[in-house]
């Protein structure tokens, strides 16, 4: 048996795994097409034709609009301006209390914030690792307003019973769906199935177009108010007739034409990204599963999982091996195994310290919130033993991963599995 590479012996993977690529000829021509129309972009911050964007951000939303079966799509330059503005159309206010989940990316959370909204943190599933139905039920007050849910990892959470939750307690659910464009629930697309659902066009996201981001919407009022934020609301109102003036302060969120352009093309390629994805996962969970405290990525019922990350959970009591140690020993091997994901967003500085706008702690001190703030260590037990204990991650499936390269992670894991007692 081969020694262990962290105690000197030779690693299972010696170069690199191949990078993510999705942007080829189609895209270059598409952007080429762009520059040759000097139309870079056509967004006008008035009430006017151009109010709405030029004609590629416009062909780019009535496209994502078709593919994911949805009403209204519109185009912003990041998803974290997509979660903002989304917030914003929401109505959410001072005071108001918004649920959102720990153990994601820091803009879903703290998307709340921007409108003088109150993150109140809800733990999460076990299993799929999105927001436990459960623990937002115990989180909901008087002062509820909405929810965000994260499809974490290309997960998509319990909408069914979340949208149940929320349909009781009359609250918004905004869907971020920035790690599962192209996964399922019960035959629905994720993104698609809350009040409003946000996509990310970053680089490192499924598919992308360097910056960028769509929220999507089945009711045309989100759908206006989303526009508003997007481009200068508060000067558009008056013309275009609307009355709700609640958080139309307008931003610049607007997508340009080049940006639109690529994306176009890289929509096209979603499933042919997607289904690799899956293949690869699929492969790697056959070839793990048994290894000794290794469990990996749950996948419920009716569910397409996107697997944006592949995750496992850890168990050290099974191994003898801390996962710490596990992990260095598996990075030894060539393998670049991550650990822990992010730490729970209330642990950030921010919450700890109360201070988001201004000095005054606005606004965790706002006088009209009678709430209660909890960000203390052990408010959301799962999140703190995923990210402290159990959870490792790769970025081990997206296209372009050959057997040969998963099958040297699969060597790798299974020969660290086996010599755990030169760990010890
Ligand atoms: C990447 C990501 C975002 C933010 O996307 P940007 O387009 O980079 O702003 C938001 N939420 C989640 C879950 C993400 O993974």
């Amino acid at each position: 048996m081969a020694k262990l590479a962290i105690n000197g012996g030779a690693p299972v993977r010696s170069t690199p795994f191949p990078q993510y690529v999705t942007i080829g000829e189609e895209e270059k021509r598409a952007v080429m097409e762009v520059l040759d129309s000097t139309v870079l972009s056509k967004f006008l911050g008035t009430w006017s034709p151009d109010f709405y964007g030029g004609p590629r951000v416009q062909k780019l939303e009535r496209e994502w609009a078709e593919y994911f079966g949805i009403r209204h799509a519109v185009s912003v330059n990041s998803a974290t301006s997509g979660l903002y503005a989304a917030v914003g159309a929401a109505g959410i206010g001072p005071g108001d209390e918004v649920i959102v989940s720990p153990y994601t990316m820091t803009a879903s959370a703290t998307a709340a914030l921007v409108y003088g909204g109150i993150p109140v943190f809800a733990d999460i599933d076990p299993e799929t690792f999105c927001l436990s139905p459960a623990s937002i039920r115990e989180r909901i007050t008087p002062r509820t307003k909405a929810i965000i849910v994260v499809d974490i990892f290309g997960h998509p959470a319990e909408m069914n019973e979340i949208m149940q939750i929320a349909r009781e307690h009359h609250l918004v659910v905004i869907e971020d769906a920035a790690q599962a464009p192209g996964a399922h629930y019960h035959g629905r697309n994720a993104g698609t199935l809350a009040d409003m659902g946000v996509f990310s066009l970053n680089y490192h996201k499924t598919i992308h177009c360097g910056e960028g981001g769509v929220v999507v919407t089945n009711s045309d009022e989100f759908a206006e108010r989303l526009q508003l934020i997007r481009n200068h609301g508060e000067v558009v109102v008056k013309k275009k007739g609307v009355t709700n003036l609640v958080n139309m302060v307008g931003f610049n969120y607007r997508m340009t034409e080049i940006e639109a352009a690529i994306a176009s093309e890289q929509l096209k390629k979603l499933e042919s990204l997607v289904a690799p994805r899956i293949e690869a996962a699929e492969f790697l969970t056959r070839e793990l599963s048994g290894l000794p405290g290794l469990t990996p990525p749950t996948v419920r019922p009716n569910v397409r999982h996107g697997y944006y990350i592949y995750v496992m959970k850890y168990d050290a009591l099974a191994t003898g091996v801390s996962r710490e140690v596990f992990a260095k020993a598996l990075r030894a091997e060539g393998i670049p195994l991550g650990e822990g994901y992010v730490e729970p967003i209330y642990l950030q500085p921010m919450y700890q310290q109360r201070i988001a706008f201004g000095k005054g702690g606005f606004p965790f001190t706002y006088p009209g919130y009678q709430g209660v703030l909890n960000y203390e260590k052990g408010l959301c037990p799962v999140t703190e033993r995923m990210h402290f204990k159990e959870l490792l991650h790769g970025d081990f499936c997206h296209a372009g991963m050959m057997r040969q390269d998963l099958e040297d992670i699969v060597c790798a894991f299974r020969k660290v599995s086996k010599n755990t007692s030169e760990l010890a």
